[in-house]
């Protein structure tokens, strides 16, 4: 469905639209003012006249959508006027910088979420919770089937799957914005220094994380190794797309995992030909779109992406909340993620 007509957010062809701010949020084709919760692919896009997103994303928003675009940092919670709306980025424990995205006009607030968990990350800002009359939810896994563990504890699985195997390289496949910074974080946590390898798609991103002062372990690109370097007992870190690559060539026998919140689903991890499947999201599990949507207090909330029929129902159905699915419109745009974005 579309928002009502004259709401303080309109749904358009170019996305989430806000009239008072004359601006839009994430939008999906260049326009003259963008608000960008987070930057991965399927939420900020190139070609805009002007950017706002918060402060500590802005090497990886720049690195992805050009280092002369025009950008606003923002800080968590700082209040900026623009138009005729009063707008608020709030940490959505996501990615490096993600936010939800808070506008205010005439005594009325809508929230947007963009991508958000409410997880520990060590790699990024915990999730604040935000109160809105109006709030506009993504559900990639919103059905009761997904219900994570701590990021903790997955990492320790894969701790003791890499040191289980000192005779041949580990290849962990792992979203190369997010997941990865995530993963090296938690190692680091759980006490590990041994230096972790890099596929050049991850490696690109560490500058931006370290310069945020994010604790990980010791990292260098695989590049960097002597051809004759045994890899045996290392743990080498690679995005999805170079699985089965050419890239894969250099290393002998090697075991290899996913990490994602895909690999609850049955079956995901046989078919994409992995050995291990490690689930572990940077989205809100079906808890903790519950939890979320409660806590924001909203009398109207729209569901996005993923299941957002399922969620939508259940708000209305179960927790007695008005609640409609945001059009198909989004559906289309959750390709990148497959690839490249977070789940
Ligand atoms: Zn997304
Ligand atoms: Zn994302």
């Amino acid at each position: 469905m579309a928002l009502p007509a004259g709401s303080l957010i309109q749904l358009t062809p170019q996305g989430l639209y806000c009239p008072a701010a004359g601006a839009w949020i994430d939008p999906w084709r260049p326009v003259a003012k963008a608000l960008i919760t987070h930057a991965h692919a399927d939420h900020a896009r190139s070609g805009c006249g002007s950017y706002w997103a918060v402060g500590s994303g802005e090497a990886v928003l720049r690195q992805r959508l050009g280092a002369g675009i025009t950008l606003t940092n923002v800080d968590y919670g700082a209040e900026l006027r623009i138009g005729e709306a009063v707008v608020s980025f709030h940490s959505a424990g996501h990615v490096l910088g993600s936010a939800q995205v808070r506008i205010t006009v005439g005594g009325e607030t809508w929230l947007i979420s963009g991508d958000y968990k409410r997880d520990a990350d060590p790699s990024c800002a915990p999730f604040e919770p935000v109160s809105a009359d109006v709030f506009i939810t993504e559900a990639t896994f919103g059905l009761p089937i997904y219900r994570w563990r701590p990021g903790r504890e997955v990492a320790a699985d894969i701790l003791s799957w890499w040191k289980g195997a000192p005779e041949r390289p580990s290849l962990l496949f792992a979203y190369a914005f997010g997941k990865a910074q995530r993963l090296l974080a938690e190692l680091a946590a759980l006490g590990v220094d041994e230096e972790v390898l890099l596929h050049g798609a991850v490696q690109t991103l560490m500058p931006a994380y370290r310069q945020q002062g994010i604790t990980m372990v010791p990292t260098r690109p695989v590049s960097e190794l002597p051809r004759s370097e045994s890899l045996a007992g290392k743990l080498v870190i690679a995005p999805p797309s170079a699985h089965r690559s050419v890239w894969m060539k250099r290393f002998k026998d090697p075991q290899t995992a996913f990490v994602s919140g895909w690999m609850a689903v049955r079956g995901a991890r046989r078919r994409r030909g992995f050995e291990r499947g490690f689930t572990l999201s940077d989205h809100a599990d079906w808890d903790g779109l519950l939890n979320t949507v409660k806590k924001t207090g909203a009398r109207q909330v729209y569901v996005t992406h993923g299941n957002s029929d399922g969620l939508a129902r259940y708000l209305r159905d179960v927790e007695s909340i008005n609640a409609a699915p945001l059009g198909r419109a989004f559906e289309g745009e959750r390709s990148d993620d497959a690839e490249i974005g977070s789940p």
